[in-house]
């Protein structure tokens, strides 16, 4: 069997239940900040690989109705974004009513060559009779390939839309390290955050040999509550002394102005450990530098 792997994305409005179908996919709760205001284009959400696929979920900046000329630049981003994936999944709930959010987003998707397919979640609140309408008007959309209903919470119906989302790939290379789910672009960011505070706050005391690591970096589920471990990386012990300071307060100062600042990035609370660790010579080590790089790691 050849290997097929593509691009997908997934659209809807906030609450429809996108964080969580990616969850049930991919397995492991990771973090996944989508829906919160972004600037970057085609950021990897995460990675679903078995022997025969590779799908790439991707971030798409939210489709709102644009209220000035940056909300028009989003919409605009987000449509070349939408029309360079191999798929689009459009998210909608169990609301009996089409609001407005998802007829700005209908008429939005009207434009892309991309095809679309409409993913209807939380069946579990559906009567039968309420979810044949809704999958009747969407089946009406001339330019929906297919509706599917699921529930990505009960993992109802998610298998079947895995085998849909695999019709619409093709023959195509392994783009990414079948190890790696996720390139969580937040944790180069995360990092960056710490280490600038760690400067800050040292001053000059400790130049450059300063690195962070971070350990994991986890949304708890279904909470606006994220977990941070991050390990500060000196080379000598006397530097240790130093960022943690007298009673620790200024390893605790560190802490508090970079989680602070990660909350407004993540737009969630933050709950942060931080440690310091000492590793003699690390710059000079390739080895421990191919450690503390951002690319493939699980
Ligand atoms: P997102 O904003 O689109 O990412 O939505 P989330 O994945 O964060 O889900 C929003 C809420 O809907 C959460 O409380 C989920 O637990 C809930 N939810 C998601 N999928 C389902 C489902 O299939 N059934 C039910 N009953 N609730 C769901
Ligand atoms: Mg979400």
């Amino acid at each position: 069997m050849e290997f097929k792997s593509g691009f997908v994305t997934i659209i809807g409005r906030p609450n429809v239940g996108k964080s969580t179908l990616m969850n049930s996919i991919i397995g492991e709760k990771i973090a996944i900040m989508s829906d919160k205001p972004q600037t970057t284009r085609n950021r990897i959400q995460s990675i679903y690989n078995d022997d025969n696929n590779q799908i790439i979920f991707l971030d798409t900046p939210g489709i709102h109705k644009p209220k000035n000329k940056l909300g028009e630049y989003m919409v605009k981003v987000a449509k070349e974004t939408l029309n360079e994936v191999d798929l689009v999944l459009f998210m909608v709930d169990e609301s009996k009513k089409i609001g407005p959010g998802d007829k700005f987003i209908l008429e939005y998707l009207e434009g892309i060559k991309t095809p679309v397919v409409v993913v209807v979640n939380k069946i579990d609140l559906l009567n039968p009779v309420d979810y044949k309408s809704v999958f009747e008007f969407y089946s009406s959309i001339d330019y929906v390939k297919e509706v599917v209903g699921i529930s990505a919470l009960n993992n109802r119906n998610v298998g079947d839309l895995m085998e849909i989302i695999k019709g619409y790939m093709e023959e195509g290379p392994m783009y990414y390290p079948d190890d790696m789910i996720t390139d969580q672009p937040e944790r180069a960011i995360v990092s960056e955050i710490i280490r600038e505070k760690v400067l800050l706050y040292l001053r000059d005391e400790v130049p450059h040999g300063v690195n962070v690591q971070i350990e994991s970096m986890k949304g708890r589920e279904n909470k606006d509550l994220v977990d941070i471990e991050a390990t500060i990386i000196c080379e000598k012990n006397s530097h240790k002394g130093i960022i943690i300071g007298k009673q620790g307060r200024k390893l605790k100062g560190i802490g508090k102005s970079a989680r602070q600042e990660i909350e407004r990035l993540l737009g969630s609370k933050v709950y942060m450990e931080l440690w310091v660790k000492v590793r003699p010579g690390w710059r000079d080590n390739e080895g421990m530098l191919k450690n503390y790089g951002y690319a493939s790691k699980k």
